[in-house]
């Protein structure tokens, strides 16, 4: 009987996990989620405590190992997984030209690991060309989990290396939710949405094209995210999100209910047990 009921009641558990960890946002969704969606799920370590960064160039126009430890380090700063690692691809193209089209056809013939259950994952393509939408673009954030560096547009303006930590860890931040697009953002800047006013902010509205390299930033490129920044995605990461504590709820609930199945038919049976025979010698 009490088999029959905890199996009854793993209707619900199952229903509960799909529900919340499946439901929230399908897997298939997330590929073309908007820029910000995937904040709470990226930042958050429940339900999905493993992030896999894939990072897909030409050969030899891959960021340096120095760009990669540095957007780890603003990674393991902001984001509370028990893992984040990072797989390189080689990509081969002639087109020079993209748009946001044509770097999603790229980004799907070549990327391998999509957000699952469990898992989160951000695509870095290193685009061998320029973007089609405005040639000085240096860097785009164009899906929930996809960003694209544009290494020659970084190059032929006089880029450096370091240009390339600073747009990878901007696009980053745009994944995240900065700026204003999740979060209260004070430091948004009126005429650059998105953006940061703060130079000294990753998240200033000159990183995303050459204007980088036009002499605005006196101390170099930016690659810390500002106060304002940081107690945003404080707040958007500790947001409790229904669909997602719903499988831990449905659990707690089955398992408390079956445990006072358990209790009540133990002492029902006790009850409704006769005396005890007496015994004569
Ligand atoms: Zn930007």
């Amino acid at each position: 009987m009490i088999l029959y009921v905890l199996g009854l009641l793993l209707v619900p558990v199952l229903f509960g996990v799909v529900l919340g960890w499946y439901g929230l946002d399908p897997p298939q969704a997330e590929r073309l989620a908007p820029v910000g969606s995937e904040a709470h799920q990226l930042l958050n370590g429940f339900p999905d405590d493993r992030l896999v960064v894939e990072i897909a160039a030409p050969p030899g126009e891959g960021p340096t190992g120095a760009s990669v430890g540095l957007l780890w380090m603003r990674m393991n700063e902001t984001l509370s997984k028990m893992s984040i690692s990072f797989e390189v691809e080689t990509i081969h193209s002639t087109a020079t030209s993209f748009t946001t089209a044509d770097l999603w056809n790229l980004e799907a013939a070549t990327r391998t690991t999509w957000p699952g259950p469990g898992q989160m994952s951000l695509f870095y393509l290193f685009v061998p060309g320029s973007y089609a939408g405005d040639s000085s673009v240096i860097g785009l954030a164009y899906f929930g989990s996809s960003i694209a560096v544009f290494p020659a547009t970084i190059a032929a303006a006089g880029g450096s290396a370091a240009v390339t930590s600073t747009v990878m860890i901007h696009e980053f931040g745009h994944e995240l939710g900065l700026v204003g697009i999740v979060g209260s953002a004070p430091n948004e800047d009126p005429a650059h949405p998105y953006h940061s006013a703060d130079p000294n902010d990753v998240m200033y509205w000159a990183v995303d094209t050459t204007a980088i390299l036009s002499g605005l930033l006196g101390g170099g490129p930016p690659t810390q995210f500002g106060s304002a920044d940081l107690q945003d995605l404080s707040t958007v990461r500790s947001t409790v999100i229904v669909l997602e504590v719903l499988p831990c709820v449905v659990l707690a609930a089955v398992f408390g209910g079956a445990l006072a199945v358990v209790v009540y038919h133990r002492r029902a049976h006790r009850r409704g047990s006769p005396p005890l025979p007496s015994t004569s010698k």
